[in-house]
Formats: structure tokens, sequence, C-alpha cells
């Protein structure tokens, strides 16, 4: 079982590192311990990669926006084409302000080696593996994007209890 708050600010130092001079990183907690279960260096991998994709669509510099809540759910919620069965969830959303992605290449980013990068600046292989990681924790990743405005992923992770 992980706090998200502590993983989150021990991975700050190097996120701060990854997005570089030009771009800013904003975090933003809910005031409760959020918990999840899921292996540390996975979670890290996934917000990494997140990270790393947003910087790369702001050449131009801007904010990065991490941001955590919860959320119950008393019944199923479509979002997408997913169904999410009611339970609580643990909520990361990564908000850039940088290119956006079209709508026809929407549904191919999470598969692998779909990439729009250069021989040597991308594998496509960061959302596949973001992907494969939040299906095995049970959650669900949703993105959101507007050309020239930026894009939004979105985390539903199961929500568990403090331990003790
Ligand atoms: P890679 O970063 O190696 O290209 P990814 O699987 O991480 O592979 O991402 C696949 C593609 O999805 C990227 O090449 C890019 O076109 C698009 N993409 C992912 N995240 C973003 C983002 N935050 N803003 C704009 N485009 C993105
Ligand atoms: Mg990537």
């Amino acid at each position: 079982t992980i706090d998200l708050r502590v993983a989150l600010s021990d991975l700050t130092h190097l996120l701060n590192r990854l997005v570089g001079e030009k771009v800013r990183l904003a975090l933003r907690h809910d005031p409760a311990g959020l918990f999840i279960r899921a292996d540390k260096r996975q979670l890290e991998q996934v917000v990494m990669n997140l990270v790393v994709n947003a910087r790369d669509a702001m050449p131009e510099g801007g904010e990065i926006r991490i941001e955590t809540s919860q959320r119950r759910l008393d019944g199923p919620q479509v979002l997408d084409r997913a169904t999410i069965p009611p339970g609580r969830y643990v909520l990361v959303t990564v908000t850039d302000e940088g290119t956006g992605i079209p709508p026809d290449r929407l549904p191919k980013i999470f598969e692998p080696f779909y990439t729009t990068k250069k021989p040597g600046e991308g594998t496509g292989l960061g959302l596949s593996t973001v992907y494969g990681i939040v299906k095995q924790t049970g959650g669900f990743i949703f993105a959101e994007s507007e050309v020239g405005r930026g894009s939004t992923f979105t985390l539903w992770l199961p929500a568990h209890d403090r331990p003790r």
C-alpha cells in the first residue's frame, strides 16, 4: 500500500530535473491521505512517462500540473468506452499546456510503438507501458486533449484504506 502524497513527494526532485528549466511543475494534493495498492517503482514509471510526454509537448515551456483527488462511485460510470465499477478511487491528473493531440490520433496513443517523435526521441512505448501498469492495478486511464491548448491524462486507481 502506497501513500500517493509520499510517493509523489519522493519523486518531485527527479521530475523537476526531467522537465528542465523552461517547464514549471505544480503539484496539488488532496488534503486527505490517498492510498493505493501498487508497486512503487511502477507507479513512479507511470508518472514519469506522463510528465516526460507533457514536457515534450511544450518545447516553448509552460506548466505541468499534477493533481490528486478522491472520488466515490455509487454506481458504474461510463467514461469514453470504459465502464468504471462502483467503489472508491484515487484520481491523479497530469495536465499540460502543450501542442495537444488531434482527435483522430487520440485513440492510437496507448498502442505500443505509436509515436509522432523523431527516431531516437521516442520509442512509442511510454503510454503503452503506462496503460499496462494502470490495468494491472485495477485502474483506468483517460486522455483528453485540445490541439493548441494542451492535454490532460487522468488515472483512476482503486483506493485502499490507510494501512495500520
Ligand atoms: P513516445 O513519447 O515515445 O512517442 P508515448 O507512448 O509516450 O511514446 O506517446 C505516444 C504519442 O502520444 C507521442 O508520440 C505523442 O504523439 C502523443 N502524446 C503523448 N502524450 C502527449 C502529450 N502530453 N501531449 C501531446 N502529445 C502526446
Ligand atoms: Mg513518451
